[in-house]
């Protein structure tokens, strides 16, 4: 049975970390062999880009060539790390996947979202998460919680991550299956609980079917 895939996604500063922390912890208290990582990032070729994505300030990068850059680190990714983990049965659990782009590039850059979608199924030739918890919050108290120098991303200031918070609903709107919507304002422990909860549907779909049949 090929491994089960879960990523992590919002803004900076909702608790994406903190709760994949948790979340690796329960799965592996579970018997998952668990394989972490992060994207951009995860292989040679994929932190040389996240270096040059989010801490080469002065470097002009426009939006499509930011998107492409996240994409081919995506795809390095996948092809090294995820697809072989997830044929080995291991659970994949990774700090953002393709909706950052979308939301990041796509609804807050500009760049045509159907396009960041189709140029991401090239990347990624298809893999993509069973679950995403979307964590979310306003913008300006995910920004009180960050107490560190900001990367490119981060800051944009808050118009923009307005716009990256509303794109990350809108696509969750759309794929409510595949994308579960986390109210991050709580405390640690409630927030992991609804994780625990909605992960815990998408572990007991995948043991309880034959992994083919359609989920309602
Ligand atoms: P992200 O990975 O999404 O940027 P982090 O997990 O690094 O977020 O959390 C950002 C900061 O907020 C950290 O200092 C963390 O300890 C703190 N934090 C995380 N979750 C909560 C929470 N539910 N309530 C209060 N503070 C939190």
């Amino acid at each position: 049975m090929t491994g089960l895939f879960f990523s992590f996604d919002g803004i900076d500063g909702v608790g994406k970390s903190t709760q994949m922390e948790l979340f690796c912890d329960w799965l592996r208290e579970n018997g998952h062999d668990v394989v972490q990582c992060r994207d951009p990032g995860g292989t040679q070729l994929g932190e040389t880009l996240r270096e040059i994505i989010l801490h080469q300030h002065d470097m002009p990068v426009c939006p499509a060539s930011e998107m492409l850059l996240y994409m081919a680190s995506r795809a390095q990714l996948v092809d090294e790390v995820i697809r072989p983990a997830l044929a080995a049965g291991k659970t994949i659990v990774s700090d953002r996947f393709l909706v950052s782009n979308v939301a990041y590039q796509g609804h807050a850059g500009g760049v045509d979202v159907d396009a960041v979608w189709a140029v991401g199924a090239v990347a990624t030739d298809g893999v993509r998460p069973d679950l995403t918890l979307l964590l979310d919050m306003p913008v300006e108290q995910a920004a009180a919680r960050l107490n560190r120098d900001l990367d490119r991303m981060e800051s944009r200031g808050a118009e923009f991550l307005n716009r990256v918070r509303e794109g990350f609903l809108i696509e969750a709107n759309k794929a409510a299956d595949r994308i579960a919507m986390i109210d991050a304002t709580r405390d640690i422990e409630s927030i992991q609980a609804d994780i625990r909860v909605v992960a815990g549907r998408a572990i007991d779909r995948r043991v309880g079917g034959s992994g083919d049949q359609p989920t309602t």
